[in-house]
């Protein structure tokens, strides 16, 4: 942070030190850097830190001991060995280019000490290694210190206190500083830190051992380097440490140390090692490297180190605590601290960052994320399964069930399985009694009720809750100018929803969001229910008089009719006209349902004809069971998010976090269309300047992909004769269609209709080819009829 603040132009700046530098964690690390990520923008933000080392190494004088040895992640489980394949065109996508694929005899050559017995193979690095931990946290200091910034050590934050000008008075042992902004970066003390303004943050130390060995013949007799080396089904790390090896071990019986956050008092003692709780996974380590039984142990380290939920950074300005920002819950600080401190300075200088900061900012998480019991159930999940792949259809448990919509246990007796957003169980499909759904990359057992479920929506009626939406209310004299100046499209008439767009003053995509003109004074934006924290956010930054948003996604539930007959049932249950005149495509109104008050509005994300009904979440079960009474003689099917996936991709429609991020631009993703280019909106600027200059690098596509059994999910990267032109956004079966999809980014000169691509999909190359958008009812006919 340090660092990357003085670099940007920031260097009046001081890092405050408790102690001396490194008395946290850093002193004790492994020092491992590994280049891969299971989360791919993770991947690609640690790349810039690995980069980074060596020129720092340069910028200041300590030697960081930087040791580029390669690394190896090796697996001796199929399913695993599949996951590799895929990880290894994934990494292509975001540019890790120097990854392949090694046999096991390939592996056993570059590590000789390895039994390979059982290994299938593995995925090489060329970038990985270790680094000395005292000497890199001195080089990254010396060199701020040589761009103006100041290191002040023993010297403990003991409060902080804002002024009414948001400016702060840091409180410390030797006197007080004032600051204009203050950033947290209190490792294994960063929730008191946290606290000091009042807010309880989702992290908590646990404790991880390593062990050192003494010189081994066998690593003394080599002219090279043994790479860093991760056996995936050992839950082990290994690296060369001067002629021995050092043994890392994330362990299934994991222990939280000072959950709420490490004594003042504590700096450079370890935790008395304990091998008995970590004695399974050392047997494996044993078996792995027998030289382990020949060799003595130098060295026990068994030291604390912090974790978010899911084992991302903490970054970013927390809503509600202005030039308050936090840097912590780095858990691999060594190859994330670089990315970690370039963002936050970026975010600091200019409010916004280069890269999608999604991955690693606190906003992910919402005051449900500091309880006490999920931060221990998440964080001991996230730690145990550090090296355990987990696979995308798969649900675990940490931490669950936490919200529930009203009517959750009546959909869990008709059958749902459920999914997991931002603490709330929503529905994925529905299937018959004793269905459990199998773990996998490729398309899963849960395919035939999926096609049964997109059947009922295209022919006939489904139903889906749709308490898992996210939905702000925005009232007050000046909430409609508000709104005209926050989203880029034109904004509804009275009775009217609208798709909105949302920008950054860069000009790049802030939210997907539907904008609701119920005509009473009242507006509603709905959107992500993930989002929510991260939505609030920027609607509270930029409130102004006149304007109150509030989020009524916990008080506001529903469901949502989808498919041709849902006319038909809507108007058996209220008095209203529901005809395409009194309530067209796009139309919001209050309607009497049954015995309920509710808001309907005309849309669908399944692309039929559809109402999504709003009420109250007392009224949620009455809700659900009136739809379906009513619907029974139109032969009514719930659905969940699966189907509605296999759905919106055959409609094109586009979701947050696939085909829109916030490092995408309207220009990239089509959301131009519903940008009002007349009015005046935030972000305007930049995103004319992409539209008159054509400079949109890429261009969102659908795809068909000659697929068998397994489909496209996002990442894969997209070749044509030429190279990597793209990358896929999201994919999935199309049960109506029956064919398998995927969204794209691609270079523009490939995103012609009928170009031939190919598609790695779980690391198998297969035809695919550009199609019209909307490959189901492209005129929209369903929908708006
Ligand atoms: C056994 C072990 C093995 C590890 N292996 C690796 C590895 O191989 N690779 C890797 O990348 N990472 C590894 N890590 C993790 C790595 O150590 C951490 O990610 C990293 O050290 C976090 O750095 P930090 O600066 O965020 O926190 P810390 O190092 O904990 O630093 C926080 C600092 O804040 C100071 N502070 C706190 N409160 C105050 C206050 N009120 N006033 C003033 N100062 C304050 C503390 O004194 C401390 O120096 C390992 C950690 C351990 C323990």
């Amino acid at each position: 942070m340090l660092y990357h603040l003085a670099k940007f132009g920031w260097t009046d700046v001081a890092l405050v030190e408790r102690s001396v530098l490194t008395a946290g964690s850093s002193w004790h690390a492994a020092g491992g850097i590994h280049a891969l990520n299971g989360d791919p923008n993770m991947a690609a933000l640690q790349a810039y830190t690995i980069d980074l080392l060596s020129q720092i190494e340069k910028e200041s004088d300590p030697d960081i001991g930087l040791h580029i040895t390669g690394g190896i992640t090796v697996t001796s489980a199929p399913a695993r060995w599949e996951w590799l394949q895929s990880a290894y065109r994934i990494s292509q996508t975001i540019g890790i280019e120097d990854c392949h694929l090694m046999s096991p005899d390939d592996i056993k050559r570059k590590c000789p000490i390895m039994d390979t017995r059982g290994v299938i193979g593995g995925l090489w690095a060329d970038r990985e290694g270790y680094i000395d931990t005292t000497g890199t946290v001195q080089a990254y200091a010396g060199a701020a210190r040589k761009l103006g910034a100041e290191v002040i050590e023993h010297n403990k934050v003991e409060a902080l206190r804002q002024r009414p000008d948001d400016s702060w008075d840091v409180v410390t042992e030797k006197g007080t500083i004032h600051a204009e902004h203050v950033v947290n970066p209190g490792g294994t003390w960063a929730k008191q830190v946290g606290r000091m303004v009042g807010v309880d943050l989702p992290v908590s130390p646990l404790a991880h051992h390593y062990l050192v060995t003494e010189t081994i013949p066998e690593i003394a007799a080599l002219d090279f380097e043994v790479p860093m080396t991760v056996d995936l089904e050992g839950f082990t790390y290994m690296r060369q440490d001067q002629q021995g090896i050092l043994v890392g071990i994330y362990e299934l019986n994991h222990q939280h140390w000072n959950i709420d956050g490490a004594p003042w008092d504590y700096g450079f003692e370890l935790i008395q090692e304990d091998t008995d709780r970590i004695e399974n996974e050392l047997v494996m380590a044993y078996q792995r490297y027998p030289v382990l039984e020949t060799v003595g142990i130098k060295n026990w380290v068994n030291g604390a180190f912090t974790f978010s939920p899911d084992g991302n950074p903490l970054v970013g300005p927390l809503r509600g605590v202005r030039n308050y920002w936090l840097a912590c819950a780095v858990m691999a600080g060594f190859l994330q601290g670089g990315c970690v401190g370039k963002t936050l300075a970026e975010w600091m200088i200019h409010g916004e960052t280069e890269a999608d900061a999604w991955p690693m900012d606190v906003a992910r998480y919402g005051d449900f994320a500091s309880n006490r019991e999920y931060i221990r159930q998440t964080i001991g999940q996230f730690y145990s399964r550090r090296f355990v792949m987990t696979y995308p259809n798969e649900q675990l448990p940490a931490g669950r069930p936490m919200k529930k919509s009203p009517a959750h246990d009546a959909m869990d007796a008709a059958g749902a399985k459920w999914g997991v957003s931002w603490g709330l169980e929503v529905p994925l499909l529905f299937a018959p009694q004793g269905f459990e759904e199998t773990p996998t990359l490729r398309r899963s057992n849960a395919f035939e009720s999926v096609a049964e479920e997109v059947r009922a929506v295209r022919e006939g009626v489904g139903l889906i809750d749709t308490s898992g939406f996210s939905r702000f209310e925005v009232i007050g004299a000046a909430a409609g100018e508000w709104l005209d100046e926050m989203m880029a499209s034109k904004l509804p008439r009275p009775g009217r929803a609208k798709l909105a767009p949302m920008l950054a003053p860069s000009g790049r995509l802030k939210g997907d969001l539907t904008v609701f003109n119920w005509g009473d004074g009242t507006w509603w934006i709905m959107g992500s229910y993930y989002l929510r924290e991260w939505h609030l956010r920027w609607f509270t930054d930029h409130l102004r008089d006149g304007v109150i948003v509030r989020d009524i996604s916990d008080a506001i539930v529903g469901f949502a009719l989808a498919g041709p007959k849902s006319r038909e049932v809507l108007a058996r249950l209220t008095h209203q006209d529901v005809s395409h005149a009194a309530l067209p495509f796009m139309g919001c109104m209050r309607m009497d349902v049954g015995l309920l008050r509710t808001r309907v509005g005309r849309l669908s994300v399944c692309g039929e004809l559809g109402y999504e009904i709003n009420v109250g979440a007392a009224e949620h079960v009455s809700l659900r069971e009136a739809l379906l009474e009513a619907g029974a003689e139109s032969g009514i099917r719930e659905f969940g998010f699966y189907a509605m996936n296999s759905l919106r991709l055959e409609k094109s429609f586009g979701i947050w976090s696939a085909e829109f991020r916030q490092e995408y631009t309207p220009g990239m993703t089509g959301m131009d269309r519903w940008i009002d280019w007349s009015k005046e909106f935030r972000g305007r600027e930049a995103a004319l300047r992409e539209k008159d200059g054509g400079t949109a690098s890429k261009r969102l596509v659908t795809l068909e992909v000659d697929a068998s059994n397994a489909d496209a999910s996002g990442y894969e990267p997209v070749w044509s004769d030429q190279g990597r032109v793209g990358y896929i956004t999201s994919g999935g079966y199309g049960h109506h269609l029956q064919k398998s999809l995927a969204m794209a980014l691609i270079d523009p000169r490939h995103a012609t209709t009928g170009t031939e691509l190919s598609v790695h999909v779980v690391g198998e190359l297969r035809p695919a080819r550009v199609i019209d958008p909307s490959p189901y009812d492209p005129a929209g006919r369903a929908m708006r009829g």
